[in-house]
């Protein structure tokens, strides 16, 4: 039987792989401890990637992490066909028509391990398909936003039938707990993605012979750098009879921080039709945004922009911004229960993981080069036509960037 909060009363697995780069950069002892999570991001993950730890190495060290007593694995299940419809440094293995593939080779492996009854102790979490269901509902059909890539997955349905296949399969497992991705407040946000997500992710957690009772919550800010909570502003302010909401910064969003949009988000879900009960997680694994550059205090009251744009502590050129963030540090420390509705505050992305690579790099991996992650890049329609905001000199996603990780960890709020 699945116990409320997943992460109440319990630890959280630390990945021995992530420990070890963490610890061999100099300061990174001080963070090495964390629990961060898995990704499995292709299929050779669910055996182990050039000797690596497979899905059962890590479910066998997590067993031995628990000594007995309850603790937390957490798997970021992630290869959907046509991965990352709006962007190309995550693109993955699966084609746009994978779906069967994608089930065969990589949701009936992962379900069949996590069902050992060897593993029937541990708190299973697992994180369902990061950024695709968002993509459907703002980067396609009549929106300036729309990619066709991202178009042609809403066509075909296969982003929705993964999602559902991977919810049922996994959800059958009595010891696993579903949360699926719901983008960030910089993104979700706005009136116009806001109820059409919950409506998809039902639509998702309803298809391919899954109930919404396969899911047990949602996850918010997976990888992105969305500040937990602006101190120095709210929605509900305004400067000279000016809404912030009118502010180039928020731009007519409901959120200014992942906070509020994450506990808004949970009643949204419950109210389309989730269980009353579904909890939620906050990626803070880089959303820290101390350092020099953090405002001390509210901006002045000179007009809207100044005062946002003075006590923001999220200093990204644009909220848009998603590659390798200049500026970023880690943000809070994982934590269970930190707040009404929310389940824990997670480090999903592992720190000192890049987001794509800031220049072509021939792989393997079915991964492209995103401007996104050139810091040259002048942007496009989905951040403003910004400027991207990224740190040079970046590998490819998912490899170890040090200059990254130094930047995180000098930046950290809280420091360390
Ligand atoms: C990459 C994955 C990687 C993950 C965690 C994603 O952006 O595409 O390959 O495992 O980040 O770092």
């Amino acid at each position: 039987p699945r116990v409320d909060n997943p992460y109440a009363g319990a630890k959280v697995y630390v990945n021995p792989e992530w420990s070890a780069k963490a610890s061999a950069e100099p300061g990174g002892s001080r963070v090495a401890n964390q629990p961060t999570g898995v990704w499995l991001d292709r299929i050779a993950a669910i055996e182990g990637v050039n000797g690596g730890m497979g899905l059962r190495d890590h479910l066998d060290a997590a067993v031995q992490q628990s000594g007995g007593q309850p603790l937390v694995v957490q798997l970021v299940v992630y290869d959907l066909p046509g991965r990352d419809c709006s962007a190309l440094a995550s693109n993955g293995e699966l084609g746009p028509e994978d779906l069967p593939r994608y089930k065969a080779e990589f949701i009936d492996p992962i379900a069949s391990i996590v069902a050992d009854p060897a593993y029937a102790n541990l708190r299973i979490v697992t994180t369902v398909e990061i950024d695709s269901l968002p993509n459907l509902v703002t980067n396609t059909g009549s929106r300036p936003t729309a990619v066709p890539a991202c178009d042609k997955m809403k066509q075909n349905g296969n982003y929705v039938k993964g999602v559902g296949y991977a919810l049922a399969k996994l959800g059958a497992v009595e010891n696993v707990y579903n949360y699926i991705d719901a983008g960030h407040h910089g993104w979700i946000g706005w009136d116009d993605n806001f109820s059409a997500s919950a409506q998809l992710f039902l639509e998702a957690a309803k298809a391919e012979g899954s109930t919404p009772a396969n899911v047990h919550g949602f996850i918010a800010n997976t990888a992105n750098y969305s500040a937990l909570k602006e101190n120095n502003f709210t929605i509900n302010d305004s400067v000279n009879g000016t809404s912030v909401r009118q502010s180039k910064w928020v731009d007519w969003n409901r959120y200014v921080d992942e906070l509020s949009f994450a506990q808004a988000f949970r009643q949204e879900a419950v109210k389309v039709g989730f269980p009353s009960n579904v909890g939620m997680l906050i990626d803070t694994s880089r959303n820290g945004w101390g350092g020099s550059a953090r405002p001390a205090g509210p901006g002045p009251q000179t007009n809207v922009d100044a005062y946002v744009n003075g006590g923001r502590y999220d200093r990204r050129i644009h909220p848009g911004n998603w590659c390798n963030q200049s500026g970023a540090g880690l943000g809070e420390r994982p934590t269970a229960a930190p707040a009404s509705g929310i389940d824990a505050y997670v480090w999903m992305k592992p720190p000192g993981e890049s987001d794509g690579a800031s220049k072509e790099i021939p792989n393997e991996e079915g991964k492209g080069f995103d401007q996104m992650c050139d810091p040259a890049y002048q942007g496009n329609v989905r951040n403003g036509n910004n400027p991207s905001g990224a740190l040079a000199d970046a590998p490819l996603s998912g490899h170890w960037f040090s200059a990254q990780f130094q930047q995180l960890m000098q930046n950290a709020y809280p420091p360390l």
